[in-house]
């Protein structure tokens, strides 16, 4: 095609990861479009919003208006009801806006010259000798010398050019809700195969009053029945939510399983699309941004030697596989052996955890963005524990 739009970078993706990686790249006076399908950024929401302080140590915006509580621990509830409290020493996760969260990192990105094209569905994408070149439904035709797809669970740039798929997809639903009485410090976190096959259920209070909260389940895409039946079943049994009055339904995807492969020549996968997300929690912000970091340092560099070549991107995904792939492989080991779980394990395993010693060691070591640091100091001051851990972990 003639007279195409050039640019350096092309984002596909306006979600925190894309926006993020644009923010980054075009400080170093690179030209950077990101190509978003929605009206509006942030918009529609499919998150709960709980995440690690951490996350606000990589992004230069203000956490004011965008935290919404802090939370201390929480209490997890086995499916006959027994209850286990962990933590209510420290701030363990913040509750974020995060429409607000997802607009303020891309206002950073178009402050530093990032160029943003909204209702732009990227269509089409292929490469030439050295470029890439998109079509979006606005027929916006541009080419890039770097493309990095950013474009969440269903990334049509990670199918278009042949990467590998997520291993597995929970279906995740939710909703805000009003109208209770919770104490604001807590998640409630709710395990069971009735409640939520092959995942839980939560209830986030996401004001300081305890007055509101997030409430939501993921299930195994092979579930019975779908989310909505598990979600309103969640609100008539749950006794929390008895008096609840439900504003916003949520709805999304999780995937689940990094991929082994997140680069090829001009090409880059990142976020949601390469599913670099917990498999123990769902939780994809703070492995995303990490991740992010990884990608726009390889760009930029790219960028400056003008090296395109899958080799040369190859160190993105050692440099970001070396960081959190330890931690990404353990959880899904964790996950294969959850999901086997039967609800009278779980029973089991709830009860056993009930002693001061293991909860005074989770609530030290516990962090939600590495669970597998719990591992060693647990086994150290529990050996006992080691009857209950599975095969995999003995070896
Ligand atoms: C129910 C639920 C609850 C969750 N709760 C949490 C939580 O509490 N904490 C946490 O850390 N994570 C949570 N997550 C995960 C978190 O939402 C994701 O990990 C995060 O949004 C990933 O960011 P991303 O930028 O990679 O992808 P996304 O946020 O999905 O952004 C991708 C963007 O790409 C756009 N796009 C897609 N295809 C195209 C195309 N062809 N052309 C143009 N644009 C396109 C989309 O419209 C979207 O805006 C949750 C997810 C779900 C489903």
């Amino acid at each position: 095609m003639l007279n195409m739009e050039e640019f350096d970078v092309a984002i596909v993706g306006g979600g925190p990861i894309g926006a993020y990686i644009a923010k980054r790249i075009v400080e170093k006076d690179f030209r950077v479009a990101i190509f978003e399908k929605n009206k509006e950024i942030g918009l529609p929401i499919n998150c709960a919003g709980l995440i690690s302080q951490r996350v606000f140590d990589f992004l230069d915006i203000s956490p004011k208006n965008i935290v919404q509580n802090k939370v201390k621990g929480a209490n997890i509830y086995s499916p006959s009801g027994d209850t286990l409290t962990i933590g209510g020493d420290r701030i363990h996760a913040l509750v974020i806006n995060r429409a607000e969260f997802d607009k303020e990192i891309i206002k950073k990105a178009i402050e530093k010259g990032a160029e943003v094209f909204l209702k732009n569905n990227v269509l089409a994408a292929q490469k030439t000798s050295n470029h890439i070149e998109l079509k979006t439904s606005q027929n916006h035709d541009i080419k890039s010398k770097l493309l990095i797809g950013a474009d969440g669970p269903f990334s049509k740039i990670r199918d278009r050019f042949a990467f590998p798929k997520p291993t597995e997809f929970l279906r995740g639903i939710g909703a805000e809700v009003t109208n209770i009485s919770l104490d604001p410090n807590f998640v409630e976190i709710f395990v069971g195969n009735k409640i939520a096959p092959g995942f839980f259920a939560w209830v986030i209070p996401n004001n300081k009053e305890g007055t509101e909260a997030r409430i939501g389940l993921c299930i195994n895409q092979n579930s019975p029945y779908p989310p909505k039946y598990y979600l309103s079943n969640f609100l008539k049994k749950s006794s929390i939510l008895k008096e609840a009055k439900t504003l916003n339904f949520i709805a999304g995807i999780i995937p689940l399983g990094a991929l082994k492969s997140t680069c090829s020549s001009n090409v880059l996968i990142v976020g949601d699309a390469a599913a670099q997300v917990k498999p123990t929690s769902g939780g994809g912000i703070y492995t995303g941004i990490l991740c992010a970091n990884y990608c726009s340092d390889v760009s930029i560099e790219a960028l400056q030697k003008n090296q395109y070549s899958s080799k040369f991107l190859k160190k993105y995904h050692k440099l970001w596989t070396a960081d959190i792939g330890k931690e990404l492989t353990l959880g899904m080991k964790f996950r294969k052996i959850y999901k086997k779980l039967s609800d009278r394990q779980m029973d089991k395993y709830i009860k056993r955890f009930q002693n001061p010693k293991i909860i005074e060691t989770i609530s030290k070591y516990g962090d939600i963005d590495y669970p597998s640091k719990l591992i060693t100091p647990l086994l150290k001051k529990t050996p006992s524990l080691l009857k209950l851990l599975p095969s995999w972990i003995k070896e």
